[in-house]
């Protein structure tokens, strides 16, 4: 009679997370705090960094960007989802 007297030491914490990453942050428009999804949120770069976008926001500034000639934000499918489907 043998014993398996594996020694685990350590868990595995480090895998992806199922679906995708949720965060909460600051809009960079209007400051609000609000959850969204770090791959698929709009946002803008500023000075190097992603500055996520809310999604009231995107429906004030795309006007905007048209009239500036800029493309579009359209928010992924998901962007603003803070828990599952
Ligand atoms: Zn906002």
């Amino acid at each position: 009679m043998s014993t398996d007297d594996d020694d685990y030491s350590g868990e595995q914490l480090s895998g992806p997370p199922m679906g995708y990453l949720i965060v909460i942050g600051p809009c960079f428009g209007c400051g609000k705090v609000f959850a969204f999804s770090a791959q698929r949120v709009p946002s803008v770069v500023v000075e190097g960094d992603r500055r996520p976008v809310c999604a009231d926001c995107i429906e004030h500034v795309n006007p905007m960007r048209v009239a500036n000639g800029l493309p579009l934000f359209t928010p992924l499918p998901g962007a603003y989802e803070a828990g599952e489907e």
